[in-house]
């Protein structure tokens, strides 16, 4: 057994607060990511000074390892965070694990990262993103199902939306942006420290992939991609945005895992092809998910169909080539939303590939107007889901009486 966030979530219930009622029955809970033997929690108690915040911490300390230990649960790092009411980390005690703790290996399953490591995330090294409102990563089982081409279309959508949009290309072992983005001509730019994210296509972008040699391997270990990682986030000016969509490398290992660390996430969005072994590795992502304590928001399939050209009359014949349905399946088994699904569409693959993306979003350029209606109920259905998720997750319930 390992530590879960319902597990620690109950434990800190046991906590009673000096004001009356527990911790979680009085909102104080921000935030838990729990992996293994090893969780981080936040604790947002604006009221509380110094002195009773280290009391508080060592309560909790407490409570969640004689629970674990009545559980035979083994507790390697327990960190509690105390925030602010903008979500910045205001003091840190105990330690929480670090992405060396998590094994580099991309197609691991979860339940086996076991790696115990000195290190631990210093107060002062505490990210916060002020003015970001929602977070989003995209992230996909094995690396080409078009996770990366879903997070671009998915931001776009929601910035053609009227929000203000920022577009993190996290997948630091290959980045697509510069590509996708058609960033080739532009230069990365860096002003009082700060990264100064590329204005295109509507959308705030950061890519590692305009600060390394392109044509060279990105080898990264563990905690080495854990610091470049954190540092696009926390050192880009990314200004005041409705929603930050982050690009995550295929698989599972250190950048989900230090983005659960650093970040309150609105959730994930898990991108799958129909076919039975993508969804196999999908539900391993949308279990890593679980594990981090990061609420999957959704599935996409992607690739789900193709529409042929038309024919004499005019009529267009839609091709499954890889099994329609698929990932849609997949998602109700895990009891996930499904958001939608993309077709496979040529145009969608040469605006991508020259680094046109808004072209997905004009019938004239979209190889009609089957992809932009598709984007657009995507986008629409993950900004439902988004809001859901910031309802305290209250998902509609019916009750028959
Ligand atoms: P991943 O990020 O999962 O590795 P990408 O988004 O980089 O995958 O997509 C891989 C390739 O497949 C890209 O060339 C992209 O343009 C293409 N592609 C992705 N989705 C589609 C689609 N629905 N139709 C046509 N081509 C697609």
């Amino acid at each position: 057994m390992s530590l879960t966030k319902p597990f620690i979530q109950n434990a800190l219930r046991q906590v009673e607060l000096p004001s009356g009622g527990d911790l979680v029955s009085n909102g104080a809970v921000a935030w838990i990511a729990a992996c293994d033997a090893y969780a981080n929690i936040r604790l947002s108690l604006p009221g509380a000074d110094a002195r009773a915040r280290k009391n508080i911490a060592s309560v909790v300390d407490a409570a969640v390892r004689a629970e674990a230990g009545a559980a035979g649960i083994d507790v390697a790092k327990l960190g509690v965070e105390f925030v602010d009411d903008q979500g910045g980390v205001v003091e840190r005690f105990g330690q929480a694990p670090t992405a060396a703790e998590i094994p580099a290996d991309t197609n691991q399953s979860p339940g086996q990262q076991q790696r115990p490591s000195a290190q631990g995330a210093p107060p002062s090294d505490a990210p916060t993103l002020h003015g970001v409102r929602h977070v989003i990563a995209v992230g996909a089982g094995k690396g080409g199902v078009g996770k990366s081409t879903v997070a671009v279309l998915l931001a776009l959508a929601l910035a053609r939306k009227g929000h203000s949009v920022g577009l993190l290309d996290g997948d630091i072992y290959g980045p697509s942006l510069p590509t996708m983005l058609g960033l080739d001509a532009l230069d990365a730019t860096v002003i009082n420290g700060k990264l100064q994210p590329f204005l295109v296509h509507g959308v705030k972008a950061v890519t590692l992939g305009k600060m390394v040699d392109p044509g060279k391997p990105l080898i990264w270990r563990g905690p080495m991609a854990h610091g470049a990682f954190k540092q696009l986030i926390e050192r880009t000016a990314w200004g005041e945005l409705d929603y930050l969509v982050i690009d995550l490398p295929p698989g599972t290992g250190d950048v989900p895992l230090t983005l659960a660390q650093s970040l309150s996430l609105s959730g994930a969005v898990v991108v799958c092809t129909p076919q039975k072994v993508a969804q196999d590795d999908a539900t391993r992502a949308a279990a890593m998910f679980k594990q981090l304590g990061i609420d999957t928001l959704g599935v996409v399939e992607n690739m789900s169909y193709f529409i042929g050209d038309p024919d004499a009359e005019g009529k267009t014949k839609t091709y499954d080539i890889f099994g329609r349905g698929g990932a849609e399946q997949m998602a109700q088994r895990l009891g996930l939303p499904f958001l939608g699904a993309l077709p496979i569409n040529t145009a969608l693959r040469a605006n991508l590939d020259a680094g046109r993306p808004s072209g997905c979003f004009d019938p004239a350029t979209a190889g009609g107007d089957a992809l932009p209606a598709a984007i657009e109920v995507l986008a629409n259905n993950l900004e439902s889901q988004v809001a859901l998720a910031t309802m305290g997750r209250a998902k509609p319930s019916l009750s028959i009486s």
